[in-house]
């Protein structure tokens, strides 16, 4: 039977982990706070006791963590998971970290004989539950094919955009574009409101209009009702990958990414406002009538 290590259970990981259980894995979990495992190990999971103690038998170890802090913490410090891996083993981040992050990672656990590959993810929590996420995934071929087995369990689609750190450049220019469009969405509506347009009607036209996109006429909804309720991307995971994303930029572009810089600051205002609730709350913000403050 296959061992995975699975390090993370916030909204996404919990998912991701139980669907190694649903597919006969052996699965060692771990997660800074306990309590979201206890279902899990009600499921047959193992508990570990720290990163490094979860990985001692795994092959493949797979992280779902925040951000660059996050995933140094559980694969780098002292019980660390690179500590015990055995070399060959495969690392598998599927956080959504930034570039450098992702290429430097590599480089180390190389040294270390272990497999690194980026492959971060698109879809939300109950995506990850029912695997039927999106992977997007920097790896060399042959370490793609190794990792198959352990993607193909989350996945309802496994995207290569080339060697280690491409995963992680497609993901950041996805997660920037959504930033703009989202904080687009709540200028507009803010705009509408404020004005006194029915808004049902102007629902109604956005999602049979040409600004639309999925992304658009999700949160239009979302923000026009202010029920934020099921699946969620926080305000504070959608600014880190937005800042990301624009310090990437900043490294290629001859000029500075002009819109990633506004979505980084809408949203470093909506996490000041409510960090951990879903991104489409800035609407409460940026819908104030003008003279308020
Ligand atoms: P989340 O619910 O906030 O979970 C974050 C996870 O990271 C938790 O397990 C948390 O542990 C852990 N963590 C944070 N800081 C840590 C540290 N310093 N050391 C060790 N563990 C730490 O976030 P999520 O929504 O599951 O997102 C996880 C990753 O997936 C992020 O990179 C996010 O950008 C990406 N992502 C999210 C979505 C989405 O829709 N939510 C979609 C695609 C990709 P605790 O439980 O102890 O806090």
């Amino acid at each position: 039977m296959a061992q995975i290590a699975f390090i993370g259970l916030g909204r996404m990981g919990h998912g991701m982990a139980g669907r190694y259980l649903d597919n006969g894995f052996k699965v060692a979990v771990w997660n800074r706070s306990k309590a979201k495992a206890d279902d899990l190990i009600a499921r047959g999971a193992q508990w570990a006791t720290s990163p490094e103690d979860a990985a001692i038998d795994a092959d493949a170890v797979v992280t779902m963590v925040a951000d660059d802090e996050a995933s140094r913490a559980v694969w780098l410090t002292k019980d660390g998971a690179a500590a015990t891996m055995k070399a060959g083993t495969l690392a598998i981040e599927c956080s959504t970290v930034s570039y450098n992050h992702a290429v430097e990672m590599a480089h180390t656990l190389r040294e270390r004989g272990l497999i690194y590959i980026d492959s971060p993810v698109t879809g939300l929590p109950d995506a990850a539950a029912a695997g039927k996420l999106t992977l997007l995934v920097g790896a060399d071929p042959a370490d793609l094919e190794r990792a198959r087995p352990y993607l193909e369990p989350l996945a309802a689609t496994i995207r290569h955009f080339g060697a280690v750190g491409a995963g992680t450049v497609y993901k950041l220019i996805n997660n920037l574009m959504g930033a703009i469009q989202i904080a687009g969405v709540a200028e507009g509506l803010a705009i509408a409101e404020q004005a006194g347009l029915d808004m049902k009607l102007v629902l109604e036209a956005i999602e049979t209009g040409v600004a639309a996109s999925p992304q658009v006429i999700r949160h239009s909804k979302r923000m026009v009702a202010r029920n934020f309720a099921g699946a969620s991307f926080t305000s504070s995971l959608r600014h880190k990958d937005a800042a990301y994303a624009v310090a990437l930029a900043e490294s290629l572009l001859a000029e500075a990414p002009l819109l990633g810089r506004a979505a980084v600051a809408a949203y470093a205002r909506a996490k000041a406002y409510a960090p951990d609730d879903d991104e489409g709350k800035m609407i409460e913000i940026v819908s104030r009538p003008k003279g308020t403050t």
